[in-house]
C-alpha cells in the first residue's frame, strides 16, 4: 500500500474514532440531563413522601381535619408527579406503580379516617379510627422503603451507566492515541527515515561519489523517489565515464592535431626553403641563360651590319634566327616554371588599350607580310581611352596567339578582333575586353580542342616538326588569364582555320582619377639623335662590348663602370645624361645604384640624369621596383641595338621585336 494510502488510512480513521468520542461526550451530556431530571423527581418525590408521612404521624397523633386536608393534599400532589414520572425502564415502572397503589391505598385509609361514624357505637368507631391510623402508618412506612428503593434504584442504574460512558470514552481516547502513535510512526519509519538516508545519498553525489547507491527497501513513493534517485546516479555514472573517454580521445585527438601542426609547420617550412631555392635557382637560371644570349644576339646584330660576302651573311642570319628561336624557348620555359612555382603575380596599371593593341600587333604584321599573309585589326573604335590592368601579360597572351596564328597559316589573313564588354549595371563585376584572334590557317580538330591548352601538347607531331615550338605558349596563356580572372577558348575546324576567343576584366580608369604612370615634367626628354653623355654600368664582359660598341657606334660618349661602386664614383666626379646600369650586378646592384645616385642629385641639386636598366630577369614586380628605386625604364635581356638606342632616346620610340618578345 503506499505510504499515502496508509496516512490517509490513519488519518481518515483517527477522525472517526475523535468523532466516536465527541459522539459519546453528547450522549453522555443528554445522560446527564436525565440524570438532573431524575434527581429532581425522586427529590421532589422524597420530599412528598417524608411529608406524607410526618402527616400520617400528625394525624395518628391528633387526628385533625387540618392535618387529614394536607395530607389529602399532599397526597393529591404525589398522584400528579407520580403520573409525571419520567420512563425509566420495567423495574423503575413496576415500582413506581407500587408506589402510586401504596399512596392510592392511603388515600383510601385517609377517606375511612372521615367517614361519618354513622351507626356505630363510639367504641367501635374509636378501635376503626385507631386501626385505620394504625394502616395508615404502616402504609405510610411500607410507601417511604418504596421511595427509598426507587431511589436507590435509580442511584445505582445511573452509577452503572456512568461507569459504562466513562470507560467507552477511555477506550475510545485510547484507541485515538494508539492511532496517532501509529500514524506517527508510520510517517516515521515510512518517511523520515528514508528521506534521511536519501539526504546521505544526496551529499554522497554531491561530493562526486557517483557509485554510492540508496538501495532502500521501501515501497510507496519514497521507495519509488530512492530507486529514481539510484537511476539517476547510474545514468550520472555512465554519463560521467562517457565524458571521461571523450575527454581522453579529445585529448589524444588535440596531441595528435598538435603533432599534425607541428609536422605541417615543418613541412611549410621546408616546402617554403625549397620554393625559395626554387625561385632562386630561377632567378639564377635566367639571369645565367640570357646573359650570354645578350651577347651572342646583340654581337650577331652588329656582325650583320658589318660588310660581308653573302655567305657569311647568310651563316649570321642563320645564327641570329637560331637565337632568337632558343630565346623565344628559354622564355617559355623560364615562364612557365615561375608559374608552377607560383611565383608569376601580375600587376595593374592604366594603359591605353588601342595603343596597347598597336604596339603588340606591329611587329606580328611585318611578320605575316613576310609570309604574304594580311594581319587586320577590327573593333578599336569601341574601345575606352583608358583601362587598368597588366599588359604585360595580356600582351604575352596576344603575342603567343599571333604567334601561333602566323605558325600555322600558309594562305589567307589573320584577324584580330576587340570588343568592349560593359558590365551589366546591378552585377558587381568589371568589363571585360574580348580578343578574338582568328586565322585562316590549318585548323584544330575538335578533339584536340581542349588538349592544346595543356602544358606540353601539341597537335601533331609532324607539323610539330614542321613549326617548331615547345607546346607551352597556350598552357602560359591559360595560367596567365587565370592569374587576371579571365579566359581563354577556341573556334576552329580542321583545315578551315582557328579563332582564339580571350576575354579578360578590366576596369575603366577615367582620365581625371587614375593617372599612376608617373609623370616627369622635370626630366627634360631627351632629344633624339643626340649624342649623349652615357654612365654604363655592366659587369659581363661580352655585354659590355656589345653596348659600347651599340652606343658609340651611335654617336653616344661613354664611359664604363665594371661594377655598382665604380659607377657611383664616376658619377659623383662627372655629370651624366643617361646613367645605363645592369640590375644583376654583384654587390651593389643596379636598384641600389639608382637609389644612391638620386640621393646624391637630391643632396647637391643636380639636375636629374636619365636613369635606365637593362635586366635578365624582368619579373612583374620589376616594372614597381625600378620606379621606387628612381629608374626611369627598363629593357629585358637579350637586347637588340635598335632597342637599346630605342630606350635610351625615350618611351614614345620603343619598337618591340617580333622574335624576341619581352618575358615576364
Ligand atoms: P607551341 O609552342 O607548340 O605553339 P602552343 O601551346 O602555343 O605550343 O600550342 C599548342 C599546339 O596547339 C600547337 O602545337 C598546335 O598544334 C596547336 N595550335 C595552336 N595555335 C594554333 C593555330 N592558330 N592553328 C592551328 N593549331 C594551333
Amino acid at each position: 500500500m503506499t505510504i499515502r494510502a496508509q496516512v490517509l488510512l490513519a488519518g481518515i480513521t483517527s477522525v472517526l474514532v475523535a468523532l466516536a468520542l465527541l459522539l459519546t461526550q453528547v450522549v453522555r451530556s443528554q445522560e446527564r440531563a436525565e440524570e438532573k431530571q431524575d434527581q429532581q423527581f425522586t427529590d421532589a418525590l422524597q420530599r412528598g413522601l417524608s411529608q406524607s408521612r410526618l402527616l400520617a404521624v400528625e394525624t395518628a397523633l391528633y387526628q385533625e381535619p387540618r392535618a387529614i386536608r394536607q395530607w389529602e393534599e399532599t397526597q393529591q400532589a404525589l398522584r400528579i408527579r407520580l403520573q409525571q414520572a419520567p420512563a425509566r425502564g420495567p423495574e423503575w415502572a413496576s415500582l413506581l406503580q407500587e408506589v402510586t397503589q401504596y399512596n392510592d391505598s392511603l388515600a383510601v385509609l385517609y377517606a375511612r379516617l372521615r367517614e361519618p361514624r354513622g351507626a356505630m357505637s363510639i367504641e367501635d368507631y374509636d378501635a376503626l379510627q385507631a386501626r385505620t391510623v394504625s394502616s395508615i402508618m404502616v402504609v405510610s412506612h411500607q410507601l417511604f422503603d418504596l421511595a427509598g428503593r426507587l431511589i436507590q434504584l435509580r442511584r445505582d442504574w445511573m452509577q452503572t451507566r456512568t461507569q459504562r460512558s466513562e470507560r467507552l470514552s477511555y477506550l475510545i481516547l485510547m484507541v485515538l492515541m494508539g492511532n496517532i502513535a501509529l500514524l506517527l510512526g508510520l510517517i516515521y519509519r515510512q518517511v523520515l527515515t528514508p528521506l534521511a538516508q536519501l539526504r546521505t545519498g544526496v551529499a554522497r553525489v554531491a561530493a562526486g561519489d557517483l557509485a554510492y547507491r540508496v538501495d532502500l527497501a521501501a515501497s510507496g513513493e519514497v521507495g519509488a523517489l530512492a530507486q529514481g534517485f539510484d537511476r539517476m546516479t547510474a545514468q550520472l555514472q555512465r554519463s560521467s565515464q562517457g565524458l571521461q573517454t571523450e575527454i581522453q580521445e579529445r585529448e589524444q585527438a588535440q596531441a595528435a592535431l598538435e603533432q599534425a601542426n607541428r609536422e605541417l609547420l615543418q613541412a611549410l617550412a621546408r616546402a617554403e626553403a625549397a620554393n625559395l631555392a626554387k625561385s632562386d635557382f630561377l632567378a639564377r637560371m635566367s639571369h645565367e641563360i640570357r646573359t650570354p644570349m645578350n651577347g651572342l644576339i646583340g654581337m650577331t646584330e652588329l656582325a650583320l651590319r658589318t660588310s660581308l660576302t653573302p655567305q657569311q651573311r647568310g651563316y649570321l642570319q642563320q645564327v641570329r634566327e637560331s637565337g632568337d628561336a632558343l630565346l623565344a624557348i628559354v622564355n617559355e620555359v623560364l615562364d612557365f616554371a615561375r608559374i608552377e612555382a607560383g611565383q608569376m603575380a601580375v600587376t595593374e596599371e592604366v594603359f591605353n588599350p588601342a595603343d596597347w593593341l598597336q604596339r603588340i600587333s606591329r611587329p606580328f604584321r611585318v611578320l605575316a607580310e613576310q609570309k604574304g599573309l594580311g594581319l587586320t585589326l577590327e573593333g578599336q573604335a569601341g574601345l575606352p581611352a583608358r583601362v587598368a590592368g597588366d599588359p604585360g601579360r595580356l600582351g604575352q597572351v596576344l603575342a603567343n596567339l599571333l604567334g601561333n596564328a602566323i605558325k600555322f597559316t600558309d594562305r589567307g589573313a589573320i584577324v584580330i578582333k576587340v570588343d568592349w564588354l560593359a558590365a551589366a549595371p546591378a552585377a558587381a563585376t568589371l568589363p571585360r575586353l574580348r580578343l578574338q584572334v582568328c586565322d585562316s590557317g590549318i585548323g584544330i580538330a575538335e578533339a584536340d580542342q581542349q588538349r592544346i591548352f595543356e602544358a606540353f601538347t601539341q597537335v601533331d607531331g609532324s607539323s610539330t616538326r614542321r613549326h617548331g615550338g615547345t607546346g607551352l605558349g597556350l598552357a602560359i596563356c591559360r595560367r596567365l588569364l587565370d592569374l587576371m580572372r579571365g579566359s581563354i577558348r577556341v573556334h576552329s575546324r580542321l583545315g578551315e582555320g582557328s579563332c582564339f576567343v580571350v576575354e579578360v576584366p578590366l576596369s575603366d580608369a577615367a582620365p581625371a582619377t587614375a593617372s599612376p604612370q608617373p609623370v616627369e615634367p622635370s626630366r627634360p626628354a631627351p632629344p633624339s639623335r643626340r649624342s649623349l653623355q652615357v654612365l654604363l654600368a655592366e659587369d659581363h664582359p661580352v655585354n659590355q662590348q656589345l653596348a659600347l660598341e651599340i652606343l658609340r657606334g651611335a654617336g653616344h660618349r661613354v664611359e664604363l663602370a665594371e661594377d655598382g661602386e665604380a659607377a657611383f664614383r664616376a658619377y659623383q666626379r662627372a655629370a651624366f645624361d643617361v646613367v645605363l646600369v645592369d640590375l644583376g650586378m654583384p654587390g651593389q646592384d643596379g636598384y641600389q645604384l639608382a637609389r644612391a645616385i638620386r640621393r646624391l642629385e637630391a643632396s647637391e641639386q643636380r639636375p636629374p640624369a636619365r636613369l635606365l636598366a637593362v635586366t635578365a630577369h624582368a619579373l612583374a614586380e620589376t616594372r614597381q621596383r625600378c620606379r621606387e628605386a628612381g629608374l626611369d625604364d627598363h629593357l629585358a635581356k637579350p637586347y637588340r641595338p635598335d632597342q637599346l638606342l630605342a630606350l635610351l632616346e625615350g618611351p614614345a620610340a620603343s619598337p618591340r621585336s617580333p622574335a624576341a618578345p619581352v618575358p615576364a
